[in-house]
C-alpha cells in the first residue's frame, strides 16, 4: 500500500450499486449489502498501484424520501466492513441525494464531484477513470474529462448503450476484470 504521505495524481471514481455491490434499488438496510466477487482484491490492487479511490454514488432514494442519508452512510459502512481493507478505503465519498427532476448539483451525469476532486487533489485527468454500470456514470466521466469504464454487473447491459459505441468506451464483465488491467 502507498505510504500515507505519498503524492499521487491518478484515481478511480467508482459507482456503488451495480458496480461494487449488487444493485438492490433504494438500498437502505446494511444487511442487504452484497459485494461482487473480486471487488476487495481489485480495490486493493488499485491502492497498491497508487490510485486514489473515490466513491461516487447517486442515491435518489434520499431525495424521493424513501430513506435517509444516514441509512446510506450505514450501507456504505457495511460495504467497507465487508471489503475488509485498511480504512479509509476511499479518499472521499460523494453521495448525490437528488431525485431526478430536482435541482441537481452532484447527481451523475453531473461531473461536478470529479471536477472538484481533480482540483483538490491535483489529479491528472488523463490518469483517472470513472467505473460504473449506468449511462449516468459514463456521462459523468465524459463531462469530467476522465476515462469512462463500463461494467456489466448492473441492470442494463452497457453494450446496448449508444454512448459506449459512440465514445469507444471499454466494457468489462465486472469491476474485478477491469482492476486486473490497471498498470
Ligand atoms: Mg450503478
Amino acid at each position: 500500500m502507498r505510504p500515507e504521505n505519498a503524492k499521487t495524481d491518478r484515481a478511480l471514481f467508482i459507482d456503488r450499486d451495480g458496480t461494487l455491490i449488487i444493485d438492490k434499488v433504494y438500498l437502505a438496510d446494511p444487511a442487504g449489502v452484497e459485494l461482487f466477487p473480486g471487488v476487495a482484491e481489485g480495490l486493493q490492487r488499485a491502492r497498491e498501484l497508487g490510485y486514489r479511490l473515490f466513491l461516487f454514488t447517486n442515491q435518489s432514494g434520499i431525495g424521493r424520501g424513501y430513506h435517509t442519508i444516514e441509512a446510506t452512510h450505514r450501507v456504505n459502512a457495511r460495504m467497507e466492513e465487508l471489503l475488509g481493507l485498511p480504512r479509509p478505503i476511499f479518499d472521499e465519498i460523494c453521495i448525490a441525494p437528488e431525485a431526478p427532476g430536482q435541482p441537481s448539483l452532484y447527481r451523475k451525469p453531473s461531473p461536478r464531484f470529479i471536477h472538484e476532486m481533480v482540483a483538490k487533489y491535483a489529479l491528472a485527468p488523463g490518469r483517472c477513470f470513472m467505473v460504473g454500470d449506468a449511462a449516468s456514470d459514463l456521462g459523468a466521466a465524459l463531462g469530467g474529462g476522465i476515462q469512462p469504464i463500463a461494467v456489466r454487473t448492473g441492470k442494463v447491459d452497457p453494450l446496448k448503450l449508444p454512448e459506449v459505441a459512440e465514445h469507444h468506451i471499454p466494457v468489462f464483465e465486472n469491476f474485478a476484470a477491469f482492476a486486473k488491467t490497471l498498470g
